[in-house]
């Protein structure tokens, strides 16, 4: 029956919706290419789904942050150009030289271990260079950078390295104005033109997340890496609403009420007895916990649409369940709760989430557990 589902909870995930966000993005960059950022289970909305949807809407790349997520997509049958980001000595680099996973370096001892890889494998490894123009993370200080460069170089002239791109990554790019971001650009044109000079010439140049990617022309050069707008999310509210750039929620979280029931006032409800009902009403169950990404700071703030309106947790999330009170309103076992989606059926954000647990859109998807079923639609 309409506004029934056969899940406990479900995740669904809006291909068609993905597709249209890397369209809309892909316009917005101008050019550009496009890397679709899938890392984390594409930010929780299930990798391997994800990635092909992105590469059918003409995403030329994928990013991922671990070697692990990389060989995923390979695994499962994915060819195109494809960057790792994250990675730590000792890492799986022969097995993503082989796998033409192409790999970041923003240390000596990561160049190092890459020309050892390739040399036994008798492959040219595919590297990004990163610099650090400011955020501080990974990545090589300027005061490294021509010695980085140096070593590349000579990699590049043993034929164990070909350098197909140098990037850096931006700190501040979802607050409009940031001085950071100027300061950014200026230190990543150094870092290319150091790079130039001694010799260098990088297939893509690339800077720009999603807060960049929608705002920022001059961040864009030859490749935008956008994660969450991928998604269908805006990085923050002072970004945009996701229309204004064209793009749809890609997640609806969905749960089936578990149970309702009338109890009397002044009943307790939940570990620590943290809501207590203010007259006789009606409780239902919601059947999704924190082992299942609502957090547990959503107790007495985070939005729900049941039968018709938006509820509030009442009391604690506990690791399975929470409970909402409906007053007077109707419902029954099985009737649907959606906790957060596209906002189009009157049902609340991830945005929303964010806004009400005091935390942003990213964390919200990406921590939806690994017990929710991702029905790819
Ligand atoms: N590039 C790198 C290196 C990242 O780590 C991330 C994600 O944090 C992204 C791009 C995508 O960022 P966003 O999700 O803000 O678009």
């Amino acid at each position: 029956a309409a506004g029934r589902t056969s899940h406990r909870v479900r995740a669904e995930i809006d291909l068609a919706a993905l597709r249209g966000n890397v369209r809309a993005l892909r316009e917005r960059a101008a050019g550009a290419e496009l890397m679709a950022v899938v890392k984390a289970d594409a930010y929780g909305h299930g990798m391997v789904p994800c990635a092909r949807a992105a590469r059918q809407a003409g995403a030329a790349w994928l990013g991922t942050a671990t070697p692990e997520e990389a060989l995923a997509l390979r695994a499962a049958g994915d060819r195109g150009r494809l960057l790792c980001w994250l990675w730590t000595p000792g890492g799986p680099w022969r097995a993503a030289i082989e796998a033409d996973v192409d790999v970041a370096a923003g240390a000596p001892w990561a160049l190092t271990e890459i020309t050892a890889a390739a040399r036994a494998c008798g492959r040219t490894a595919r590297v990004h260079l990163k610099a650090d123009t400011g955020l501080g993370r990974g990545g090589c200080q300027p005061a490294e950078w021509p010695a980085l460069v140096a070593a590349a170089r000579a990699a590049e002239a043993e034929g164990t390295v070909r350098v197909v791109g140098v990037w850096s990554h931006l700190a501040c790019a979802d607050e409009p104005g940031h001085p950071s971001v100027a300061a950014q650009l200026a230190a990543f044109h150094e870092a290319l033109a150091v790079a130039g000079r001694a010799g260098l010439e990088p297939e893509v140049r690339h800077l720009a997340n999603s807060p960049a990617t929608l705002t920022l022309p001059e961040a864009r050069f030859d490749l935008v890496r956008p994660g969450l707008s991928v998604y269908g999310l805006s990085p923050a509210p002072e970004i945009g609403a996701p229309e204004d750039f064209g793009l749809r929620p890609v997640m609806t979280l969905r749960a089936a009420l578990a149970s309702v029931k009338r109890v009397p006032a002044g009943h307790g409800v939940g570990y620590g007895h943290r809501y207590t009902t203010p007259g006789e009403t009606t409780l239902a169950l919601v059947p999704a916990g924190y082992a299942d990404g609502v957090p547990r700071h959503a107790s007495g703030t985070g939005p729900v649409l049941v039968a018709g309106k938006w509820r509030t947790v009442a009391g604690t999330v506990a690791m399975d369940q929470f409970v909402v009170d409906l007053g007077g309103d109707a419902a029954e076992a099985g009737d649907e709760a959606v906790l957060f989606g596209p906002g189009a059926a009157g049902e609340p954000t991830a945005e929303d989430w964010a806004r009400a647990v005091g935390t942003i859109p990213y964390e919200i998807v990406t921590r939806i557990g690994a017990r929710v079923p991702r029905i790819h639609l």
